[in-house]
């Protein structure tokens, strides 16, 4: 996986270049969330599930059906969040499937099963340009854990940086921050 630092930089980049009129800070919550939930199937690990199963690390937690139905799900709420469905619907998204490809730019572990329960078949990109995380949080805190958070800083939250402040002075020169 990438670490959840990275993951967390795509909600807070769509926040910042959106705006808290489009995002109220309640969905900006709910896409951080999202922004991390696929690795819930990490528990499974510690189950005893195989990493290569269906519902095993990168599994069916990580695919594009996943993130369609909770961005569904998240779509449904989006009233009492005080957000439009569909700008939600398509935020959480972009939110929760982000997380696959992230992992799928790592230079670790198996592919991402991106086409699961219709296909067990793992893929990684052409550019797997990120430093795969360790899943302790003991290991991350090493040299090796620096390498992680050097190439996440230059690949995933330079870009992300640059995003975010890009939508919001773009915003604040048309009048919209
Ligand atoms: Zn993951």
């Amino acid at each position: 996986m990438a670490t959840p630092i990275s993951h967390l930089a795509v909600p807070l980049a769509l926040t910042a270049a959106l705006g808290t009129h489009l995002v109220p800070p309640s969905l900006m919550l709910l896409a951080l969330a999202y922004a991390v939930l696929p690795d819930i199937d990490a528990l499974g690990l510690w189950l005893g599930v195989p990493y290569a199963h269906a519902f095993g690390h990168r599994g069916f937690t990580h695919s594009l059906l996943f993130s369609v139905l909770m961005a569904g799900a998240g779509a449904l709420l989006a009233p009492a969040l005080g957000a439009q469905p569909l700008l939600a619907f398509l935020l959480l998204f972009v939110c929760i499937a982000s997380h696959g490809l992230l992992d799928a730019l790592t230079n670790g572990g198996l592919g991402v099963a991106f086409f699961s329960p219709f296909s067990q078949r793992r893929y990684f990109l052409p550019w797997r340009v990120i430093v795969v995380s360790p899943l302790s949080l003991f290991a991350l805190l090493s040299w090796r854990g620096l390498r992680v958070l050097g190439s996440e800083v230059r690949t995933v939250l330079m870009p992300c940086l640059v995003f975010g402040l890009t939508g919001f002075a773009l915003r604040w020169l048309f009048g919209q921050a």
